[in-house]
């Protein structure tokens, strides 16, 4: 039974933020940024809400953070605050459960979504992706190597390497396509515009309590230390990663630009929809102690991810994006909590704020390729629905990544859209 909010735009079945959901955002107010919460087409303040008693029961260390100009300070208090700050903010706009003067103070908090500008929601210090998804891994592995597409360690530990937060903007910033050396099939070595950008569908888990340096997070107290989730397109440029790859992996293909949603969705909100894992298949190593859960609940997440892609051409005859992709967070290999808990087994210090990003989301089935370059598996480009074909990005494309989760008789959580256009190169300086 879905709960109902007096803000009515909540309670539309259609609305990626139902009282339910309550994701943290950051808006430019007057004065500054301000954190919010999305409830269906409004933002709720906080800042102002802590300023008018509104959130005391929930505790002075949490009205402090609420005031703060990031999430940061949020994220740092962990699990027990983040629970009494979402049963606050539930209650105040639930339908029947806030007081008459509760609902009068909140509603003078509320602001149109479409009139707020959003802003980067976290002070990121670190940024990881990963290499989580087996279905991309394989993919892209027999472009290369179609005898043996995955390496002998991927099954044993999930693969990450440590991307750039410098270059991290949020949805709706325009994306310079990045300059840099490439390798011809004639062999020859040439620096020049990227002729082979691409979009990676991701998912990123924000940290909130960190970890000393020199100690490590058990996987059974991973998930204590995931404040949430948001969706990432990790920009990566095929042609420059082809050559500068080897020998130590990811560089400058995917430093210049990544893109995340402004909407962090809560891991509580999404526990309705957790899942089994079934990816480990009969036969492949045993987990390591130190990555084996012994927990009761299900470490995977039913969350439908999707990109849409649409060209300058197709935007200037009215014609809707098209969907280019279609999958699903159940199908990663490793658990958010694994990623977690291999970050800081060898002591690395995590802190609040730190991104990681699961790496491309893709699944078995045709069509759930999470990035342009495995759908060359097919050898078949994309064929927008004006004729226009795509094996890489164009200037004036615009990928639209969206995710929710949906089960029969329960709200829609939705994660709100991350979107990002191509400009030309980047200029010299
Ligand atoms: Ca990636």
């Amino acid at each position: 039974m879905a709960l109902r909010s007096w803000v009515n735009s909540a309670n539309n079945a259609q609305t990626d933020f139902p009282l339910e959901n309550l994701p943290y955002g950051v808006f430019e107010g007057e004065g500054g940024p301000r954190i919010v919460v999305a409830i269906g087409d409004r933002i709720l303040d906080l800042h102002g809400c802590a300023d008018d008693g509104l959130l005391a029961d929930a505790g002075e260390e949490v009205e402090e953070a609420c005031r703060a100009a990031r999430l940061n300070a949020l994220m740092a208090l962990g699990a027990d605050a983040w629970h009494a700050l979402r049963g606050r903010l539930t209650a105040l706009l639930h339908a029947e459960r806030a007081s008459k003067v509760e609902r009068q103070h909140a509603q003078a908090k509320l602001i149109p979504m479409k009139n707020a500008r959003m802003l980067l929601p976290v002070e990121i210090g670190d940024y990881t992706d990963f290499y989580a998804s087996i279905h991309h891994a394989t993919r892209v592995g027999k472009l290369f190597r179609p005898d043996s597409p995955l390496l002998p360690n991927y099954k044993y530990l999930p693969i990450g390497y440590h991307g750039r937060s410098s270059s991290i903007v949020l949805s709706g910033t325009e994306i310079h396509r990045p300059a840099g050396q490439t390798k011809s099939a004639n062999g020859e070595i040439t620096y020049g515009p990227s002729q082979a950008l691409d979009f990676e569908l991701e998912v990123g888990l924000f940290i909130g309590p960190g970890n000393a340096q020199g100690t490590t997070i058990g996987i059974d107290a991973a998930e204590e230390h995931i404040f949430g989730l948001c969706l990432v397109n990790d920009w990566s440029a095929r042609d420059l990663q082809a050559w500068e790859y080897q020998p130590l992996g990811p560089f400058l293909a995917k430093s210049f630009a990544t893109s995340i949603s402004p909407w962090v969705v809560p891991l509580e909100a999404l526990a309705p929809y957790r899942l089994s894992t079934d990816q480990r298949a009969a036969g492949d190593p045993e987990l390591m102690t130190y990555l084996r859960s012994r927990t009761s609940h299900p470490q995977a997440f039913d969350v439908t991810l999707e990109a849409r892609l649409s060209s300058r051409a197709m935007r200037a005859s009215g014609m809707e994006p098209m969907r280019i992709c279609h999958g699903n967070l159940r199908h990663l290999y490793w658990t958010l909590a694994q990623l977690v808990t291999h970050h800081a087994s060898n002591g690395c210090n995590l802190r609040p704020g730190d991104l990681l990003a699961t790496g491309t989301v893709s699944g078995p089935e045709d069509g759930s390729e999470g990035c342009l370059l495995e759908k060359r598996h097919r050898n078949e480009p994309v064929c927008l629905p004006n004729g226009e074909m795509r094996a890489f990005l164009e200037d004036g494309d615009e990928v639209v990544l969206t995710a929710y989760a949906h089960r029969d008789g329960m709200p829609r959580i939705g994660f709100g859209a991350c979107a990002g256009r191509i400009g030309g190169a980047a200029d010299a300086e």
